[in-house]
């Protein structure tokens, strides 16, 4: 079993996702061509922004977002501490500061509450000026971002949604991808949309913040590529990424974010007396990037884990470790009191095999396998 079977997508979508690559190859424009463009405009009509300009990878996308904002040292950014690497990476990369924000012990996701605290506290040192807030859709489910633009507001903070696990995801019907001053997502072949090597994108509807990006992305260019007006990078889609994407976002749109929440759905059945299931807010679709559960205690998870892998029952925890416990934070020292639970959380989670292709039967004999290995644990204990 896969914990997430690519293959298997690719064998349902071949005979088109081959046609097109092809395409690629017999026009010879590879970087750049048409199909980046016509991806760019089917995306950003499906997230319902006005532009979308596609880049090498997620961890770009934040960067280029960042450097279009002129977010720098100085700076201060707020993020969640419970996430992926790069969303704090990319801060500390353009000199700024990540200012790290404890995670909703249900949602997985920033915790709304915790963040005005921590401007007020930044404002009193003085010696950062905040900036701009990171929320990350994680597992594929939205942030709050209704409580966030408010205080975004208040404080004037510009808001970059971290969307890398959120494709598909919506609050009240409008789609993760298209919330905050600038969003960004990544193609990594893993995430809810992904291509066959490394892809990202990021959205606006902000017209000046679009042609920016478009002349960062291509080593700072004006009208021309050759009169280059500022410092830019070469951060571009593959046109045969491009190609591939074009066919997986047809399929994500007619069933398989579909099929993903039926998975979840199913998941969530079988385990509802035994384990913690993954919150869903009300009126938010997760476009479930990950189905991660909580089990009562780290020694359970870990049990849990193990016995999983010695039946060939594929599990990751997403993610051992809050960034701030990563080495090259750990001389970060502030508001560690309200950091607990993002600890709690790396102690206690379990993301199970996901993917629109995974079958009913499978889910079940999953299932059945957790209950009866936590029964076991359960009263060993
Ligand atoms: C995957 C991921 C990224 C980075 O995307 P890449 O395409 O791998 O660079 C950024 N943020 C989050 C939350 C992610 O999960």
């Amino acid at each position: 079993m896969e914990f997430i079977d690519l293959k298997k997508q690719y064998s349902i979508l071949k005979d088109k996702i081959d046609e097109n690559i092809n395409q690629v190859l017999t026009d010879g424009t590879y970087i750049m061509g048409n199909k980046v463009k016509e991806f760019e405009k089917n995306i950003a009509e499906y997230v319902g922004t006005k532009y979308c300009v596609t880049c090498a990878n997620g961890t770009d996308a934040l960067s280029l977002a960042l450097k279009t904002l002129d977010i720098k040292k100085g700076d201060a950014v707020f993020v969640p501490s419970f996430t992926f690497f790069a969303t704090a990476e990319v801060v500390s990369n353009c000199g700024a500061t990540p200012i790290f924000i404890d995670s909703d012990i249900n949602t997985f996701n920033i915790d709304v509450n915790k963040i005005e605290k921590a401007i007020i506290d930044i404002k009193k040192e003085n010696n950062l000026i905040p900036k701009a807030i990171i929320p990350v859709d994680l597992f594929g489910l939205p942030a709050d971002f209704e409580k966030i633009e408010i205080i975004a507001k208040k404080y004037n903070l510009y808001i970059i949604e971290d969307g890398a696990q959120g494709f598909g995801g919506s609050i009240k019907g409008k789609k993760a991808c298209s919330f905050g001053d600038i969003a960004t997502t990544s193609f990594f072949p893993a995430k809810p949309l992904g291509c066959y090597g490394d892809g990202g994108a990021i959205f606006t509807n902000d017209e000046k913040i679009y042609h920016l990006l478009c002349s960062i992305r291509v080593h700072g260019k004006g009208k021309e590529k050759y009169d280059n007006i500022r410092i830019g990078v070469n951060s571009r889609l593959d046109t045969i990424q491009a190609a591939i994407l074009l066919v997986k976002l047809e399929a994500f749109k007619s069933y398989e974010l579909k099929d993903r929440n039926i998975v979840a759905q199913i998941y969530r059945d079988c385990l509802k007396d035994i384990v913690q299931n993954p919150y869903i807010n009300q009126n938010f679709i997760s476009s479930y990037a990950q189905y991660t559960i909580k089990l009562n205690s780290k020694e359970e998870r870990d049990y849990l884990k193990l016995k999983l892998q010695e039946i060939e029952i594929p599990s990751m925890i997403y993610y051992p470790k809050p960034l701030h416990r990563q080495i090259v934070y750990e001389d970060y020292n502030f508001n560690l009191e309200d950091l607990k639970l993002s600890e709690k959380l790396s102690d206690i989670v379990l993301s199970l095999p996901m993917h629109p292709y995974l079958e009913e039967k499978d889910i079940i004999n999953i299932c059945d396998n957790i209950k009866k290995i936590l029964k076991e644990f359960r009263t060993i204990k």
